[in-house]
């Protein structure tokens, strides 16, 4: 019967001490006479056992570690998104108030320094200021509110900026997204 050598299915039965008591007898008297099947048997045992030492049921580990510290990164996102969220809605309501603020004050310097009086003229009768050009042009740029404009512009631009990242937090998708993460 054990006169041949033996099969992969007979050294995994073996191996895994799978059989009864007269085929392992067997089993055992030919691999007594047998080195070749010896041979393999250890090499079987040793791949079995190289294949327990790996780390499998450390990967599964890892990976839940790896999820749960994704999952509280997350959470720790959100906290941190809801937390900002009212900051960033005060601070823009503020910088749009500020920018009709410094819109208003824009206005007010125009009016004061009567730029559209000065432009409607231009406009309306250029030939007044036909003969000396040049004074009237300085003339017009003096009258007009530079610093007052600079502010309006620059409030207005932080007004942007902050609608910015306030939908940046509102919408969290996008910046998840955007981060990759
Ligand atoms: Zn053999």
């Amino acid at each position: 019967m054990m006169d041949n050598h033996l099969t992969a299915l007979e050294v995994d039965s073996y191996l895994e001490k799978r059989g009864d008591e007269h085929d392992r007898a067997q089993v055992d008297a030919h691999l007594a006479a047998c080195a070749l099947c010896r041979g393999r048997v250890a090499r079987e045992r040793r791949v079995e056992s190289a294949l327990r030492e790996m780390p499998r049921a450390g990967a599964p580990r890892d990976l839940s570690a790896r999820i749960t510290a994704a999952v509280e990164l997350r959470v720790a996102a959100e906290q941190d998104r809801r937390k900002r969220l009212p900051l960033i809605a005060v601070a823009t309501i503020f910088s749009v108030l500020l920018s009709v603020w410094f819109a208003l004050e824009m206005v007010l310097a125009f009016q004061e320094n009567g730029v559209l009086d000065f432009f409607a003229l231009v406009t309306n009768q250029p030939e007044i200021f036909a003969g000396y050009s040049t004074d009237a042009v300085f003339a017009l740029v003096e009258s007009v509110p530079i610093s007052e404009i600079a502010m309006t512009v620059f409030a207005l631009l932080t007004v942007v900026v902050l609608a910015q990242q306030w939908a940046d937090a509102a919408l969290p998708n996008r910046s998840v997204s955007r981060n990759g993460r």
